[in-house]
C-alpha cells in the first residue's frame, strides 16, 4: 500500500479569493512522483477551531499531513499556536532558528523585532526546519508512525524547504507506489474526436496501463499510467505510444513535460530557422510565450506589436486600402503582416495574429473571438481563420496556441 498523504492550505486570503492555492497544487505533484497518493485536500481560514478539528480528522485518516501557511509573525496567523494546543505542548526558543533569523535580518540590514525573535520559538516535540529564505521555520511532527509538518504559506519559502529537507525526510521514512507516467501531447484536435480516433486502441490497453484525458486550451494531453517504474513497464507503456502514434501523428507535438512553445523552438533549431512575429490582438503574449523558453535567442529573431492601423501600414506596409475596406481582421491584413514581417525582419518563418479580443469590437460579420492567423516562409504565405471565445484573457491565450500550432504543423510539411 502506497503512503497517504493529506494537504492542508490555511490562509483566509485563499478562502476570499485573493490567493489561488498554488501550494497544494506544487506539493501534489511532488508527492505524486514519488508515488505516494495525495487522497484529499483541504483549504481552510486562520482559525482555530477549524485548524485543530482538520488536524485531528486528516492524522486519522493519513499517514502524513502536509500544512501551508498561518506562520507568519502577526497575530492573525494561528497555525502555530494551535499546533501547540493540539500536541499539548509549549514553546521553546530554538537557538539555531533564532540565529538563521538574524542572519538573514543581519544581510538586509534591517532591526529584529520581538515578534521576530518570536518566530524562533518552536513547540517542545517538533524538529524544526530552518527557512533559507524566510522567517518562520517549518516544523516536523512525528505521532505512532505518521508525520505531520507545517510549512511557511510563501510558495518560493515551502517550495526551497520542501527540496532541501521535508521531501528527503518522506522519501526515507515512507515507501510509495512508484507510480509511472508517459503523457502524449496533442493540439488541434478535439478530446472527444481524439477519443473516437483512438477507440480501439483504448479498449486493447491492459487492465493495468490507466488512460487519462487531460484538455486545456486548445490541447490534449493523453496520460498513460501504471505502477511500478521499471524497465519492463516502462517499455510496455512505450510500446503502447508507438502503436498509437500513427493514428494521431498530425496532432502530437510532443511528449511528457514540453510544452508547445518548446516543441515549436526545438523544431526550428534543428532547422536553422528564425522566426518572427507580428501579433496585433495578442499584444506580446506570443513572443513572451516564445522567450519564456530558455535559449530562444537561437531561434526567435523578434517580434513586434503593430496595435493600431497606422503601425500596419507604417511599419509592416500593409495596404491602407486593404484594411479600410475588409478590415483589420481579416485575411489579407494577417496573409501581409505575415510575409513582410518575415522580410523586413530577415527572418526565415513568420507569423501574424490579428483577432477581436472582445469584449467590445465585435459585429455581426466578425463577433469577438474573430481571429485570423498568418503563416510566411520561403515557399509560402497562408492564412486562417479562427472563431474562439467571448473572454478576452482566454482568446488571448487561444490565439497564441493556435499560432504556435500554425507553425508546427507547416514546419512539418517542409
Ligand atoms: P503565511 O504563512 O500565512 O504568512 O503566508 C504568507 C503568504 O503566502 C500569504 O500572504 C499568501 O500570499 C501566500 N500563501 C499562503 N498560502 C498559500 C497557498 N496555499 N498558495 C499560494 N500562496 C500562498
Ligand atoms: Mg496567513
Amino acid at each position: 500500500m502506497p503512503a497517504k498523504a493529506i494537504l492542508i492550505s490555511i490562509g483566509d486570503e485563499i478562502l476570499y479569493g485573493q490567493t489561488l492555492d498554488t501550494n497544494s497544487h506544487w506539493i501534489s505533484g511532488e508527492l505524486d512522483s514519488l508515488g505516494i497518493r495525495v487522497m484529499k485536500k483541504i483549504t481552510i481560514g486562520d482559525t482555530r477551531e477549524e485548524i485543530l478539528h482538520y488536524l485531528e480528522e486528516s492524522e486519522n485518516l493519513a499517514d502524513m499531513v502536509l500544512i501551508t501557511g498561518g506562520l507568519g509573525p502577526t497575530n492573525d496567523d494561528l497555525t502555530k499556536p494551535c499546533l501547540v494546543e493540539y500536541f499539548d505542548t509549549h514553546l521553546v526558543r530554538d537557538q539555531e532558528m533564532l540565529q538563521n533569523i538574524q542572519k538573514l535580518f543581519e544581510k538586509v540590514g534591517r532591526e529584529m523585532s520581538d515578534l521576530n525573535e518570536q518566530q524562533a520559538d518552536m513547540p517542545a516535540n517538533c524538529t524544526p526546519i530552518p527557512n533559507t529564505l524566510g522567517t518562520a521555520p517549518g516544523m516536523w511532527f512525528e505521532r505512532n508512525g505518521k508525520v505531520i509538518v507545517s510549512m511557511p504559506g510563501v510558495p518560493y519559502e515551502m517550495k526551497r524547504m520542501m527540496q532541501e529537507a521535508i521531501l528527503p525526510k518522506i522519501k526515507e521514512m515512507f515507501t510509495g507506489d512508484n507510480i509511472y507516467h508517459r503523457m502524449i501531447r496533442t493540439i488541434g484536435i478535439p478530446e472527444s474526436v481524439l477519443a473516437q480516433k483512438i477507440k480501439d486502441w483504448e479498449d486493447s490497453l491492459p487492465k493495468h496501463i490507466k488512460l487519462a484525458y487531460l484538455p486545456t486550451m486548445g490541447s490534449v494531453k493523453l496520460r498513460l499510467t501504471t505502477s511500478g517504474e521499471n524497465e519492463a513497464t516502462k517499455k510496455e507503456v512505450q510500446e503502447q505510444i508507438d502503436k498509437v502514434l500513427p493514428q494521431i501523428e498530425k496532432y502530437v507535438y510532443g511528449f511528457d513535460d514540453e510544452e508547445i512553445e518548446e516543441a515549436i523552438g526545438r523544431m526550428l533549431k534543428d532547422k536553422g530557422l528564425k522566426l518572427a512575429v507580428a501579433e496585433s490582438c495578442t499584444g506580446g503574449f506570443l513572443s513572451h510565450k516564445i522567450t519564456s523558453v530558455p535559449g530562444s535567442s537561437a531561434w526567435f529573431h523578434g517580434g513586434f506589436v503593430p496595435y493600431s492601423n497606422e503601425l500596419k501600414n507604417e511599419q509592416l506596409k500593409v495596404d491602407k486600402k486593404i484594411i479600410l475596406e475588409q478590415g483589420a481582421v481579416s485575411e489579407p491584413v494577417v496573409l501581409a503582416l505575415a510575409e513582410n514581417v518575415r522580410k523586413e525582419f530577415n527572418a526565415d518563418v513568420a507569423v501574424s495574429i490579428s483577432g477581436v479580443a472582445g469584449p467590445s469590437g465585435g459585429s455581426e460579420e466578425k463577433p469577438v473571438g474573430t481571429v485570423w492567423i498568418g503563416y510566411s516562409d520561403k515557399d509560402k504565405t497562408v492564412a486562417k481563420k479562427f472563431q474562439f471565445t467571448k473572454d478576452r484573457g482566454i482568446n488571448i491565450q487561444y490565439s497564441a496556441i493556435a499560432a504556435l500550432n500554425m507553425i508546427r504543423i507547416n514546419l512539418d510539411k517542409n
